[in-house]
């Protein structure tokens, strides 16, 4: 018997327990908890639907630790996944110690009040989660995530030593709308607009936010710009990866988004300090999710692929080798299989993924852990088998920029 609490009711976490409910030999009971209870019930219609399976639903405010953990006391969870948002990380986590249950999340903790996600605070709790006998793992989504596992699978199986790494993510789905964002658009805004980083030569290279553009095409999507951005993941790849020279993340943008973007922030409504309107507080970038589409919502119209994958140079029984591991999903395809698009399912299915990892003690240990230090192998047999198969290619050579 192994239950699971599910926080979080958007559109990974209904990707998540749909895929759940798919595998009742790994995930016997499933609870789905969010902000606001109809959200859960909704998506509960939607697996009972598709699945036959039947989901509990309970309502809860993960920012606050006891509520948490009377819920997880409640349901006799195993162990909590954290599909909510980033700021509830560390309370999540605290009220997992406080019930002594595993932890997992697909993003990295950023306070609300400054656009800077670091692990850093994460990381702090490893001793606490040892002395507990517990496991957290962090950033089992796609990127953080996916990219993680593909970068050992490399290590292990494709080259013996890496000495570049690139992670090239790109959404080529169109949804229709003049600017929408995939994931929350309060997170995605956060994200798109801080200054790019890489790692290079064992330190940050720093530059101004969407400056270096590199066009690229993109098997099943075609010749897409892509931009140089900071992403979590390089943060515990250089940690954990220290013979990589040179770590960078790079994300399609089509001119359309960055334009509006640009106009957004000209404007001022992706700022995240209070603003006074007609008496009363606002922080603009939370008013302008309230005006955008939500996410979820997208997937009806969203046609098109996204393309996902590592490249890394390295060596390989004494000469110079470049591998590309991938993954291509069909937006239409994710959305006929659980009602969401694959920006969400290529998330989903990462965190059910970890979750199984977790419960099968396929992975185990005590303490706080990032993905890659895990075995990919069973992972990467679980991406094959549950909706994102992976490719590999040979590359004639290292990238040329
Ligand atoms: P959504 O905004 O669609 O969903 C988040 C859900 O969390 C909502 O249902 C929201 O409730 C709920 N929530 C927010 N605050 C609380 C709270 N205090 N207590 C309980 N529930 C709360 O986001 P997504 O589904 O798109 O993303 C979910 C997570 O996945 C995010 O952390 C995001 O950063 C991460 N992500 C990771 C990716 C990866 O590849 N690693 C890619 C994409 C996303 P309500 O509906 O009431 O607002």
């Amino acid at each position: 018997m192994s239950k699971v609490l599910v926080i979080g009711a958007g559109g990974v976490g209904s990707v998540a327990v749909h895929k759940m409910a798919m595998n009742p030999d790994i995930f016997s009971d499933i609870t789905l908890a969010s902000r606001r209870v109809a959200k859960c019930d909704a998506v509960a219609e939607s697996v009972k639907a598709r699945t036959g399976v039947t989901i509990a639903t309970a309502q809860v405010d993960a920012d606050n630790v006891e509520e948490t953990a009377a819920l997880i006391a409640k349901v006799q969870a195993k162990l909590v996944v954290n599909l909510a948002l980033p700021y509830q990380d560390l309370a999540i986590m605290d009220a997992c110690l406080k019930t002594g249950v595993h932890y997992m999340d697909t993003a990295n903790y950023e306070p609300r009040d400054e656009a800077k996600f670091e692990y850093g605070w994460q990381w702090a709790y490893q001793d606490r989660f040892r002395e507990a006998g517990l496991m957290a793992l962090l950033g089992s989504g796609f990127d953080p995530g996916v990219t993680s596992v593909f970068a050992s699978y490399i290590k292990k199986h494709l080259l013996d030593s890496i000495d570049t790494l690139d992670i090239l993510d790109c959404n080529g789905g169109d949804h229709g709308q003049h600017f929408a964002t995939n994931f929350n658009p309060e997170i995605n805004i956060r994200e798109v607009t801080a200054p790019s980083r890489h790692w290079a030569n064992g330190e940050w290279v720093e530059g101004p936010a969407l400056s270096h553009k590199q066009p690229f095409l993109f098997d099943q999507v075609g010749e897409k710009n892509m931009y140089l951005m900071y992403h979590e993941e390089l943060e515990s790849l250089a940690k954990f990866y220290p013979e990589i020279k040179r770590i960078r993340f790079w994300m399609t943008f089509g001119d359309a988004y960055l334009k509006h973007l640009e106009v957004l922030q000209n404007v001022g409504m992706t700022r995240i300090d209070p603003v006074m309107y007609e008496g009363r507080e606002i922080i603009p970038l939370q008013f302008l999710k309230a005006v955008l589409p939500e996410p979820a919502s997208l997937g009806v119209t969203t046609k098109g692929k996204t393309n996902i994958g590592d490249i890394a140079t390295g060596m390989k029984d004494g000469k110079q080798k470049t591998v590309y591991v991938l993954n291509i999903c069909d937006h239409e395809e994710a959305f006929a299989e659980t009602g969401n698009q694959a920006v969400s399912y290529t998330t989903g299915v990462p965190a059910m993924i970890g979750a199984a990892m977790v419960l099968t003690g396929a992975w185990s240990g005590a303490g706080v852990f990032n993905i890659e230090q895990f075995d990919p192998d069973p992972f990467m047999d679980m991406l094959n088998k549950h909706g994102l198969p992976w490719q590999v290619k040979e590359l004639d050579a290292p990238l040329d920029f």
